[in-house]
């Protein structure tokens, strides 16, 4: 169901207590960008008033990640309301060219990098061949299976160790569509949860895995309201880790490394999944904990369109979250690949490993 954007927007009472919450007001000090100005410009947009470029910026300038919700006294869902303020930039064509470039890309060949399909077939290790049908199913998503396909192959590698019965889509495998639904784009995004829900059951899997916090978000919450109810019920890998360590198949040996875990916005604070990752890496690792974590962890910076216009902007949030383990002395281990690509192109050498929990998993097997 598409929200009366509008009427949530004039809930919002400009109480201030959003105002400096945003991690854009954290890395630029300028309330323009913090969660209330985003709110305040998007009444106007909605009541029809013209808004200025500060007011564009500040509507873009948002990764969705969620940290405001928790400071409204009204509960007003604010990334929602961003939601709705890029629908209708899209309608009164103020989009950046570049939004629509990416939401053409999704939608005519299947990822935000306009990939052929046969590159999602480079994370399959020789020798595996997916079957048809199978009681999980293994999605590692856009950003795992094509742009850093080692991390994908390394959680195949595990779950092949492990003697699970799970398969995998390869070239059909299809984005989520979660820059459609941080764009406004729901119409389209709808007719991606029905093309997706029905290939997945096509599969017979009970469980869909995912490598990507935003697809296992996507696929649990989004897909439902957009779409139905499908037929398996979707886990993030930290969980099915977590549960194949304990039940003893995978057997594992604890390193002396000291290992952050950078929590992913969607995962922590729209699913509550803490525990799993954090289970995972101090079994092989001894877990470190950034200042910020679990609900209240920082975001990357980079997603819902953030990384294509304001690339520095998202950078020095990256930054912030690579020094912090540096001082310590520890690497990183993420739950999210996307995280995971932008903080790398971020770090500048020395700068910790930075790793998903498979990789790190995958070189402690006992
Ligand atoms: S969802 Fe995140 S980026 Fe967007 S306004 Fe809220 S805190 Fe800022
Ligand atoms: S905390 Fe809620 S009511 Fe207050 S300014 Fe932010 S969105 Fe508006």
């Amino acid at each position: 169901m598409i929200p009366d954007y509008r009427n949530l927007s004039e809930i919002c009472t400009l109480c201030g207590e959003c105002a400096e919450v945003c991690p854009f007001f954290r890395v630029t000090g300028n309330l323009k960008y913090g969660a209330m100005a985003k709110v305040e410009a998007s009444q106007r947009l909605f009541r029809g008033e013209p808004l200025n470029d500060e007011d564009l910026k500040t509507i873009f300038l948002c990764t969705r990640c969620d940290q405001c919700h928790k400071s409204c006294p009204m509960n007003i869902p604010i990334s929602v309301i961003v939601q709705g303020a890029r629908s209708e930039l899209r309608r009164l064509k103020k989009v950046p060219e570049k939004y629509d470039k990416i939401a053409e890309a999704i939608i005519r060949f299947g990822s935000p990098m306009a990939a052929p399909p046969e590159k999602r077939l480079a994370y399959i290790p020789d020798g595996f061949s997916p079957p048809k049908k199978a009681r999980y199913l293994y999605v590692p998503g856009c950003w795992s299976g094509i742009r850093l396909p080692e991390t994908a192959r390394a959680s195949v590698e595990l779950l092949r160790h492990s003697g699970v019965d799970f398969t995998v889509l390869g070239d059909k495998e299809w984005c989520c569509g979660l820059f459609l639904i941080d764009t406004g784009l729901l119409d389209e995004a709808r007719k991606l949860a029905e093309k997706n829900t029905v290939l997945f059951e096509s599969t017979g899997a009970e469980t869909v895995v995912t490598e990507c916090p935003s697809c296992h978000d996507v696929f649990k919450n989004v897909y439902p309201e957009l779409f139905r109810e499908p037929r398996y019920n979707v886990i993030h890998i930290s969980e099915m880790l977590r549960d194949l360590i304990k039940e003893g198949r995978l057997k594992v040996k604890k390193s002396e490394r000291k290992i952050a875990y950078k929590d992913p916005c969607p995962l922590v604070r729209r699913n509550g999944i803490e525990e799993a990752p954090r289970e995972v890496i101090s079994i092989v690792a001894e877990l470190v904990e950034y200042r910020e974590n679990g609900y209240d962890a920082l975001c990357c910076g980079a997603p819902a369109g953030v990384k294509p216009i304001y690339p520095e902007i998202a950078n020095r949030l990256a930054e912030m979250l690579i020094e912090e383990p540096a001082k310590r002395g520890a690497d990183i281990g993420v739950g999210c690949v996307f995280c995971m690509y932008h903080m790398s192109g971020a770090a500048k050498p020395p700068a910790p490993k930075i790793e998903t929990l498979s990789q790190i998993v995958l070189q402690n097997l006992a």
